[in-house]
């Protein structure tokens, strides 16, 4: 390896699952030097850096300025995982109104939060998105190494329909009439759930020209509820643009509306 690429992984509101995953990536200590990770520095400030990672979704003031800080120190900025790139299940929030999801703080006068939780791309400029709920660090990895030779990196955009027919899947819909989100879905977790016999449930975020409308006629052939439908696209990306839309709009394009929507 020529050189390493100097990198720092930042933390917005997050499980921290996606950065905890890179932990599993030995390479990553032979193709970067880490200038800043709360999980194994010390350091507070951001430094700069040539690839600021950033997980987790904006859903503070604190977050928002801090954000806007560590991408003017980095050359590139990328979001990693569904909180950064779709503002994950904090986002959930964001289709019902404030009075709704306060009334389970016991004092909420003492909450200093933003109106939504945000992607990270809602709120300055972002170069790169790595999906995943977690990530899955074979695509971290080809990212890293495809900027050190500089080539495109490979973040797919397809559906998990193919993954899940390359890897040799039984189909569990198909088969076995199970629900399943992989054809409106991305690719790149391995079709880990169909290769248990479940359906996909989203974490990778909506593929490139998602058909929902096909889908989830299909789904209601396959006797499930409106309701339950809407349940399904209530996940850690219902916040990305083409779920939203979905849930917003209802089923038929403002029907179907979801109960709590704001
Ligand atoms: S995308 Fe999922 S695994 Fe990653 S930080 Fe958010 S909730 Fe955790
Ligand atoms: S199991 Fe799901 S992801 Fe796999 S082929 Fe069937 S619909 Fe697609």
């Amino acid at each position: 390896m020529k050189r390493k690429l100097k990198i720092g992984i930042f933390k917005l509101s997050s499980c921290d699952g996606c950065q905890t995953v890179l932990m599993d990536l030995p390479s990553l200590w032979d193709l970067c030097e880490i200038a800043y990770w709360l999980l194994g520095t010390d350091t507070k400030d951001p430094p700069r850096v040539e690839i600021a990672f950033v997980e987790g979704s904006v859903s503070t003031p604190e977050e928002e300025e801090f954000l806007k800080k560590v991408r003017e120190k980095a050359e590139v900025l990328v979001s990693i995982g569904a909180c950064a790139t779709s503002g994950g299940i904090q986002a959930l929030r964001n289709f019902m109104t404030e009075e709704d999801y306060l009334r389970i703080y016991p004092e909420p006068e003492h909450l200093r939060i933003l109106s939504r939780s945000l992607p990270a791309g809602e709120v300055v400029p972002v170069d790169y998105e790595i999906y995943g709920c977690p990530i899955n660090p074979k695509l971290f990895e080809n990212f890293v190494v495809s900027y050190l030779y500089n080539k495109k990196p490979r973040i797919p955009d397809h559906p998990l329909c193919m993954e899940c027919k390359l890897r040799g899947n039984i189909c569990v819909m198909d088969a076995y009439g199970i629900p399943c989100l992989g054809p409106v879905v991305r690719a790149g977790c391995g079709a880990l759930c169909p290769a248990v016999g479940r359906g996909c449930y989203g974490c990778f975020g909506p593929c490139r020209n998602p058909n929902l409308k096909s889908l989830t006629d299909w789904f209601e052939h396959l006797g499930v509820s409106r309701e339950e439908i809407v349940g399904m696209f209530r996940n850690e990306n219902a916040y990305a643009p083409e779920f939203r839309r979905l849930l917003e709009e209802g089923l038929e394009g403002g029907q179907n509306k979801p109960a709590d929507a704001g």
